[in-house]
């Protein structure tokens, strides 16, 4: 099973991944995640990628398609694709993709949340540098911000505060919010409504995903 979620920032789309991941048999590529990690390195290229995620911008297309193409080789049990695509260039080199290998799409889950409630969540998002995992200070009652998992301290994105929340959403409505029409047209757009609880949205999620079989 292919799924793509596609969402403005901060709707939830890394929470819902993992939890699709740990009920069905798909692998999860976050983009943002991969990045990320790719910065842990301190060369030119780096560098220049740092400066663009902080101003809200996207990556080239190029660089994008190369991680996400090496991710396919070990994703034969299908994927749940989460920042990716995030504009029209990305979405036809996707399809192609995998058109080459012999499989398609087989849902759009669109998260859909008001700016403001996500950038809320924006705000109140910590994430832990060691494993990735996700918090919202609006729910977690913690004492300490240390990761539940590796008890590492959680630390803020780099891009998660109020300026660049802006830019990324400016950019999202720009390149990414017109993909819901172009999945619209082909039938596979599935709208979810993502201001809800994590586990709420979650269930809705599997409704709808079990519609499909
Ligand atoms: P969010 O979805 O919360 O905005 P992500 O972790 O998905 O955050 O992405 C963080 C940043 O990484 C983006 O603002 C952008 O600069 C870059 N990025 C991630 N995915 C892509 C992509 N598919 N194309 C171009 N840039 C990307």
């Amino acid at each position: 099973m292919n799924i793509i979620l596609l969402a403005p920032p901060a709707a939830g789309k890394g929470t819902q991944a993992e939890l699709i991941v740990s009920k069905y048999q798909v692998k999860h590529i976050s983009t943002g995640a991969l990045l990320r990690k790719s910065l842990k390195q301190e060369d030119s290229i780096s560098k220049e990628i740092r400066e663009i995620m902080k101003a809200g911008k996207l990556v080239s297309d190029q660089i994008i398609l190369e991680l996400i193409e090496k991710e396919m080789d070990t994703a034969k049990e299908g994927v749940v694709l989460d920042g990716f695509p995030r504009n029209r260039v990305q979405a036809i080199e996707y399809e192609q993709l995998l058109q080459k290998l012999g499989q398609k799409v087989d849902a759009v889950l669109y998260l859909s949340i008001p700016k403001e409630v996500a950038k809320k969540r924006i705000l109140a998002r910590r994430t832990c540098p060691n494993c990735g995992k996700i918090y919202n200070m609006q729910i977690e009652e913690m004492l300490e911000e240390l990761c539940g998992s590796c008890h590492t301290s959680l630390v803020s994105r780099e891009d998660d505060n109020e300026e660049t929340f802006d830019l990324r959403y400016e950019t999202y409505m720009r390149e990414t919010n017109p993909l819901i029409s172009f999945y619209q047209e082909k039938g596979l757009l599935i709208e979810i409504d993502a201001s809800l609880k994590k586990e709420e949205v979650f269930e809705v999620i599997e409704q709808k995903l079990r519609m499909l079989n």
